[in-house]
């Protein structure tokens, strides 16, 4: 017999006193009619305006329902989210903002789509209500980069609300604004993305935690996540290709100077190419050396945690095993 799949909703949550009864309400009446045994883990983030305790009334209310983690001090919503992941325990997880701008009306239409056959389904929040030169503005241009830069093609990776199934979440950790950058990780564990429109509300109480510096530190957070996409397996590569680019532009300007020398007779050790081919040499050198620190780095990051290098998406006649194999 087919069991339902069970569905968890993770809803990071700072200073958002005002929200989490309607929210609470919104997800009842979202999820009710579903045929979906779920849960909504609510994790807050620090809140010092009485969101914390409102949390801990709904848990008292709707134990069947509401589990709640409280991190110690405000940690981002990255982190919020990373833990909400972590404590969650159905097959299908459902990442959504407390502020009531997304709305769990949405949740049944991602499941929808979910069940065409997606591991990832990406809200795109089509009509965006927030600000248009700090938030709107910014946004767009990030996300054409991000798509760009990561070959994941989504309108909207700043969206809270998007629905994953399980496997596809396992075996990466979250830093800074990386929470948007999920797809990807997901998309480079074999998952296939869909993304969908969903409704966008103006914040009715409560103000945004974020302004225009988010972007900034989501560009950053860009160059991380190609290097780790691209190169983190095998990072000399990048480093060692370097290095040997650098070391043949070095090699090129001496072979430059000593035709001049040669045919014109000038002395190659009082041109500036001189210092420059030597500091395009030493950096080379280091480049390379770089890289294959980098590889030891990763090599004890796998085998002391047994990281698979590889993710399977089914097995056919294979026994279930204690031991855990990826
Ligand atoms: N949030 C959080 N920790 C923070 C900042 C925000 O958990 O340090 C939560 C916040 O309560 C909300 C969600 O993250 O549920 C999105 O925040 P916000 O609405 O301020 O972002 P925006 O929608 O303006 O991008
Ligand atoms: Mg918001």
């Amino acid at each position: 017999m087919k069991t339902q799949k069970t569905l968890s909703v993770v809803i990071p949550v700072y200073n958002e006193v005002d929200n989490l009864p309607l929210l609470f309400d919104a997800l009842h009446a979202a999820l009710n009619p579903l045929p979906h045994p779920w849960e909504v883990i609510f994790v807050d983030d620090g809140s010092q305006d009485g969101s914390c305790e409102v949390l801990q009334r709904l848990a008292a209310q709707d134990a069947g329902h509401v589990r709640v983690v409280i991190l110690r001090r405000n940690f981002g919503q990255t982190a919020a989210i990373a833990a909400g992941i972590d404590y969650a325990q159905g097959d299908i997880l459902v990442l959504l903002d407390a502020d009531l701008q997304n709305d769990p009306a949405d949740i049944p239409l991602l499941l929808e789509k979910l069940d065409e056959g997606y591991d990832a389904v990406s809200g795109w929040r089509k009509e965006r209500k927030d600000a248009f030169l700090t938030r709107t503005l910014p946004s767009r241009i990030a996300n054409s980069l991000i798509s760009w830069v990561t070959g994941v093609h989504l309108h909207d990776y700043g969206c809270t609300l998007k629905a994953y199934r399980r496997e596809v979440l396992g075996g990466f950790r979250l830093y800074g604004e990386m929470h948007r950058f999920i797809p990807v990780y997901a998309y480079a564990a074999g998952a296939k993305i869909t993304e969908m429109p969903v409704r966008h509300h103006p914040r009715r109480y409560g103000k945004t935690k974020y302004g225009l510096e988010r972007t900034l530190k989501v560009i950053l957070d860009l160059l991380t996540v190609r290097f780790l996409l691209s190169y983190f397996h095998k990072p000399i590569y990048l480093f060692g290709g370097t290095g040997v680019g650098l070391m043949l532009i070095s090699a090129a300007t001496i072979l430059f100077l000593m035709i001049r020398r040669i045919a014109f007779g000038i002395s190659p050790f009082t041109s500036p190419f001189f210092q420059m081919s030597a500091m395009f040499f030493i950096l080379g050198f280091q480049s390379i050396l770089m890289g294959l620190i980098a590889e030891m780095l990763v090599r004890t990051y796998y085998e002391s945690q047994r990281k698979p290098t590889y993710r399977v998406r089914e097995t056919l006649n294979v026994p279930p095993s204690d031991d855990d194999r990826p």
